[in-house]
């Protein structure tokens, strides 16, 4: 089994991973009372992944973090996740926290919700509190809506506002060719864009996770669904060119993740993967990952 975190040679810090996620199926059922979108979706978790390291101090809290483009202050989900943990589990001393961000920022991969969990998975051990996993869930949700489901982790049906989860047992590696176009999308405006049309028939999300569970990637490339990839692709138009630019390289399901800008495509195997990866560098996409479930 991965090792998701790594303690430090003095016993007062820790490294912990963080890794993306990509949302196979993602169906908005509803708008809720609280402003929130009602949600189906599939998400899983894959091996590209930010780093965070924390230490604990006498008082106060840092945060650093190598890419320039995020902030460092309280508006970091990890600064969130800090401040949290510790008034619900009332620990004292500062907290001083580095982020090597490796997910490309305001993506669609979730990479700001599960740093935000890996913040409090990793306090949760350097405080040795043993909080359950349904526990820091709790906390997580106040956090944000995905910021649950990357407290487990792997791959996991997502409801409510993505928040009630569900783990799904893959077993099988599937491998997914990344593209990210240097666009930054923001969540807020997409959903604000969606419009919800009550006549249109509500796809369900038991394709996807019966193609995962049957290890098959034929139909779960046939099974790829994101109700807000129509919505992105309107509000960005040039993500169609770099969306066309993945499918005629891979013949297998292309999407948008999330609210992008981030797409994806499965490939039979890594090999495959790295020859299209190739490819794509070639035709001048320089953001490009292989990559498999974890
Ligand atoms: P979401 O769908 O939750 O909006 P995303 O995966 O599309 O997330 P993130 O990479 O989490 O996007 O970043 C969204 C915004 O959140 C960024 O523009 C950034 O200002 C802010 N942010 C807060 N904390 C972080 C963090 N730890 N890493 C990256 N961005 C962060």
């Amino acid at each position: 089994m991965r090792k998701a975190h790594k303690r430090g040679k003095s016993n007062n810090s820790l490294t912990v991973t963080a890794p993306a996620k990509i949302n196979l199926f993602l169906e908005v059922l509803g708008k809720r009372p609280d402003g929130y979108h009602e949600l189906e979706t599939v998400m899983q978790e894959i091996d590209l992944a930010d780093t965070l390291t924390l230490e604990t101090t006498e008082g106060g809290m840092e945060l650093t973090c190598s890419e320039p483009g995020v902030p460092c202050d309280e508006s970091n989900l990890v600064w969130k996740a800090v401040r949290l943990f510790q008034e619900e589990t009332g620990v004292r001393g500062g907290v001083k926290a580095h982020l090597v961000k490796r997910i490309p920022v305001a993506a669609g991969l979730g990479g700001g919700s599960s740093d935000a969990a890996a913040a409090l998975k990793g306090l949760n051990i350097l405080h040795a509190k043993g909080l359950s996993d349904a526990t820091l869930m709790g906390m997580a949700a106040q956090i944000g809506s995905d910021v649950p489901f990357f407290i487990k982790g792997g791959t996991a049906l997502c409801r409510g506002r993505g928040e009630a989860v569900t783990p799904l047992a893959v077993r099988h590696r599937f491998w997914y060719v990344l593209l990210y176009p240097d666009i930054r999308v923001s969540t807020a405006e997409v959903y604000n864009n969606l419009r919800i049309d009550l006549t249109t028939e509500k796809k369900d999300a038991s394709l996807t996770y019966k193609a995962l569970l049957s290890n098959s990637g034929k139909r779960l490339s046939l099974s790829l669904f994101n109700r807000l990839e129509e919505v992105a692709l309107r509000l960005y138009p040039e993500l169609q060119g770099f969306k066309n630019l993945l499918e005629s390289n891979l013949s297998d399901g292309v999407m948008i993740s999330g609210s992008g800008s981030a797409i994806f495509g499965h490939c039979e195997n890594k090999d495959k993967g790295e020859k299209v990866r190739g490819k794509l560098q070639e035709q001048g996409v320089e953001k490009t990952f292989v990559v498999s479930n974890l």
